[in-house]
């Protein structure tokens, strides 16, 4: 099986996290949280069309600055999702900065961002020729857990405690269309971007006797093509599957109230990644400090039924002792019910 997102942590779990996950043949990404992007190249941060930030603590949102630089200067809208409040973190940000000279851009790159409240998303949109300047709500819209659906994913959002709101975050695919590259080379296929529109097609329900003609550029940019009926291609070259749920559960507190919607969030996720800032010994402080520990962690990843766990924003009084922690939370998990 192969799942259309492969997520991966940008730092290691004593640095800032993040979450980067890019689309499998599309140049396209989403990322959960703006901690530090350094990591990522200029080509992995121009594929992020949709970013969704828990909560706005600097180290969740630091890298706000790496993405609008980058931005500037295209003709794109980057998306932005965030918790109560997050119009003002935004436009705090905005007025950090001189903006006189971007009337004269030619491009129209714009912010659109979202502030998800508990049962409603307020929309504003920021437009870099105005300056970025602030602008009247566009949009209300009812929430009831789905911050963003699209054809082939929804991504959905839970309110959680940590002295302020902070949303935990997942995204799950409709269902995916697992290409067999055996088969490809057999049919004598390349890989490439026809396989999206051959994705597409499937996800809409085309009609399976339809057609549905392959493309590709071969040496000298010359095109070539090929013609099928867009069912029998797929009984050829596709498998049907389930979709994947990626999960991410970070700065919470270990509240009963917390937990009971972790767990109910989080269920059966193939792939939970989760804060572990504490060892249960010092389990006060992470009360104190709203956040979780990796006892609380392993057991929370077992009782939603996660497949995979991966640990991450680990205090820095750990360094150099990570498998205390990891150690911790595969003995919640193997113990919990
Ligand atoms: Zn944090
Ligand atoms: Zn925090």
């Amino acid at each position: 099986m192969r799942p259309s997102f492969h997520p991966r942590l940008i730092n290691d779990p004593f640095s800032d996290p993040g979450l980067f996950i890019p689309f499998l043949f599309e140049k396209r990404a989403l990322l959960f949280d703006l901690g530090d992007l350094t990591p990522l190249s200029s080509k992995d941060l121009l594929k992020i069309t949709h970013v969704f930030v828990t909560h706005t603590h600097m180290d969740h949102f630091v890298g706000f600055d790496t993405l609008l630089r980058i931005f500037l200067g295209r003709d794109k809208t980057l998306h932005l999702f965030g918790p109560p409040d997050f119009f003002r973190h935004v436009e705090g940000k905005l007025s950090a900065y001189t903006w006189n000279l971007v009337k004269e851009y030619k491009n129209d790159f714009k912010l659109e961002v979202n502030e998800v409240h508990p049962e409603r998303i307020l929309t504003k949109i920021y437009v870099c020729q105005d300056g970025f300047q602030d602008q009247e709500l566009v949009s209300s819209r009812p929430f009831s857990g789905t911050i963003l659906e699209e054809q082939s994913f929804s991504v959905k959002g839970v309110l959680l405690d940590h002295r302020i709101p902070c949303l935990g975050l997942s995204l799950k695919e409709n269902f995916y269309v697992n290409i067999i590259k055996e088969r490809l080379k057999d049919l004598g296929l390349p890989v490439g971007p026809w396989l999206n529109r051959f994705k597409t097609a499937i996800y809409q329900e085309q009609d399976p006797q339809s057609e549905f003609v392959v493309t590709w550029k071969e040496k000298e940019n010359a095109t070539r093509e090929r013609i099928f009926i867009l069912g029998d291609l797929a009984e050829k070259i596709a498998r049907i599957s389930s979709g994947q749920k990626v999960a991410y559960i970070t700065d919470v507190a270990a509240s009963p109230e917390n937990c009971k919607n972790i767990i109910k969030f989080t269920k059966w996720a193939d792939m939970l990644f989760i804060e572990a800032a504490f060892l249960d010994r010092e389990k006060e402080t992470a009360l104190k400090k709203y956040h979780l520990t990796a006892r609380v962690s392993g057991e929370l990843a077992k009782k939603a039924g996660v497949k995979h766990y991966r640990l991450f924003h680990f205090s820095p009084r750990y360094k150099n002792r990570a498998e205390e922690l990891e150690e911790e939370a595969r003995w919640a998990y193997e113990r919990a019910e």
